[in-house]
């Protein structure tokens, strides 16, 4: 009997993309692909080295060096780019449905991840069109203008969490602004960036603009960082591996940028509407199975209304419903992988002895097997615990109270990272005056992750280096050349040495 859980014509084994074709590593190892809800293998993908990592950067340093992409006009390349969000809207259920099964995303999310990669080749198709130039002009003078040139090739390496929409985020605009890939995707999710391949043959992008090396990061992920010709890293994962990247991009002097962990703080005041402060902290920590970066894990919360948050909030995280990937009521799926499982159980049981567990606390009932967390929170948190203090990256939530302004700035603040704080106040001016002082890259005020993809996504603090989205991508993947020319025909300097 079939089992409708597991998509259909899934792959027997998952190989590289180099120079247009799909090939197996050099020395053809191989590494195992679990299937999060049985933890078994469901298929292989070639384990990329430093020999494989060599060919890639070389056929993309070819396509560069020799090839029609970085020629091309703006307005051609982003035909090409519109095509490959066409194709990939038109194909958004498949592309989430092996999204689910291959990371234990529900499928409803996996399915607005899916859009979201749509949407994001959408925008740099158009804003490498409509930007303008900058030009400054004195006339009779002198003339300014900035020439925008793409690097060469750009080294991309992902997480697993939501792979697909984090892949195209730097997909995008490294090749709208006519650069070209290699991409090293994350190990425990390579089903989806295997598909980019097909997508990008089908929508004509030329042959060794992308390539794509699979692999660990310590073998594959560490030799592209290495290769002496990719002056260009677009990073995002943990902090500890971001130190590590940028150790070893030093002596080169690569350009960076680095999306890393955050432990965000959602600092909900007494005069919130409760109600929707309650809906959105649930959302912000427990959609996409916790394993978000953004995810608001620390909710500090106003002493007067800190008991009736915490029962309400406690009550509807036992509502929120775990489930198998595949089954459109799922809210939470099944976490990436077993070591990851293990870690974020571990902090379950350290938060027992740090905390007031309220709900949940374990595997979810009815789940026996596979890596099923129930949403748990703890309450009366002090900000030197442990699972107030580290990323947990899971369901799990802690929530603190606090008495002033001043001293829920100061936990928001307590903590290496900064990548995103979430406010709940009516108070215009309190909401704006935080804002200011939080150590955050982006705030949410009264909102829930929304985001124009014209502004920029980075973190403070270890939570990042550098700002992707909108304008900075195409800033982060293009030198600025400027180029000056004097209109006057006065000469320059015309006693100098001549004296
Ligand atoms: P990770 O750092 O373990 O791995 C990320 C990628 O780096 C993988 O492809 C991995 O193979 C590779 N890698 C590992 N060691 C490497 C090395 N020495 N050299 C080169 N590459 C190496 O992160 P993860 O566990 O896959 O992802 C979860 C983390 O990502 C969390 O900390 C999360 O907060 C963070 N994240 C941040 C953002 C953001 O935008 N700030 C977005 C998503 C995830």
């Amino acid at each position: 009997m079939t089992d409708s859980r597991i998509p259909a014509d899934l792959p027997d084994h998952i190989q590289h993309y180099i120079d247009g074709a799909f090939v197996d590593s050099i020395d053809g190892d191989t590494f195992d692909v679990f299937d999060p809800v049985t933890n078994q293998t469901y298929t292989t993908a070639s384990a990329g080295k430093k020999a494989d990592i060599e060919l890639a950067v070389a056929a993309a340093k070819r396509a560069f060096d020799e090839g029609p992409w970085p020629r091309m006009l703006p307005r051609e390349r982003s035909r090409v780019l519109h095509r490959i969000a066409d194709i990939v809207e038109s194909r958004d259920a498949r592309l989430a449905e092996l999204e689910s099964y291959d990371s234990g995303l529900p499928i409803t999310q996996a399915l607005g991840q899916a859009r979201r990669a749509a949407e994001n080749f959408r925008f740099f198709a158009d804003l490498i069109v409509a930007q303008a130039d900058d030009a400054f002009k004195v006339p009779g003078k002198q003339m300014n203008y900035v020439n925008r040139k793409p690097i060469g090739v750009a080294g991309l390496i992902t997480p697993w969490n939501t792979p697909f929409m984090l892949e195209s985020w730097k997909l995008g605009p490294a090749l709208a602004t006519g650069n070209t890939v290699v991409l090293k995707p994350a190990e425990f999710t390579p089903l989806s960036a295997s598909l980019w391949a097909g997508i990008f043959e089908e929508a004509g992008l030329p042959k060794g603009v992308f390539n794509l090396v699979n692999g660990l990061g310590e073998d594959a992920g560490d030799a592209l960082v290495k290769h002496p010709d990719v002056p260009l890293i677009s990073f995002t994962g943990e902090s500890r591996t971001g130190q590590i990247i940028f150790g070893n991009a030093a002596p080169f002097l690569k350009g960076l940028s680095m999306e890393l962990g955050g432990k965000s703080p959602a600092v909900v005041f007494a005069d919130a509407d409760l109600e929707a402060a309650v809906d959105a902290t649930i959302f912000g920590v427990f959609s996409l199975n916790g394993e978000r970066c953004t995810a608001g894990s620390r909710i500090l919360v106003e002493r007067s209304i800190y008991e009736e948050f915490v029962e309400r909030y406690a009550a509807q995280a036992e509502r929120v419903k775990v489930g198998y990937p595949h089954d459109p009521e799922t809210e939470v799926g099944a976490l990436v992988h077993p070591e990851h499982y293990d870690k974020v159980m571990s902090y379950v049981e350290i938060g027992k002895t740090e905390g007031r567990l309220v709900a949940g606390g374990g595997r979810p009932e009815g789940f026996e097997e596979g890596n099923f967390v129930a949403p748990t929170v703890f309450a009366d948190v002090s900000p030197d615990a442990r699972i107030f203090q580290e990323e947990i990256f899971g369901p799990v939530v802690a929530i603190t109270p606090f008495d002033s302004d001043d001293e829920a700035l100061a936990l928001a603040n307590n903590t290496k990272y900064g990548l995103a704080a979430y406010i709940w106040t009516n108070d215009l001016k309190r909401a704006h005056n935080f804002a200011q002082s939080v150590e955050a890259g982006m705030v949410w005020l009264n909102s829930n992750n929304v985001r124009d993809l014209r502004t920029p996504f980075g973190g403070v603090k270890a939570s990042g280096l550098g700002h992707e989205g909108g304008y900075r991508s195409i800033d982060f993947y293009t030198d600025q050349q400027s180029v000056h020319i004097t209109l006057a025909s006065t000469p320059h300097n015309p006693t100098f040495g001549k004296a």
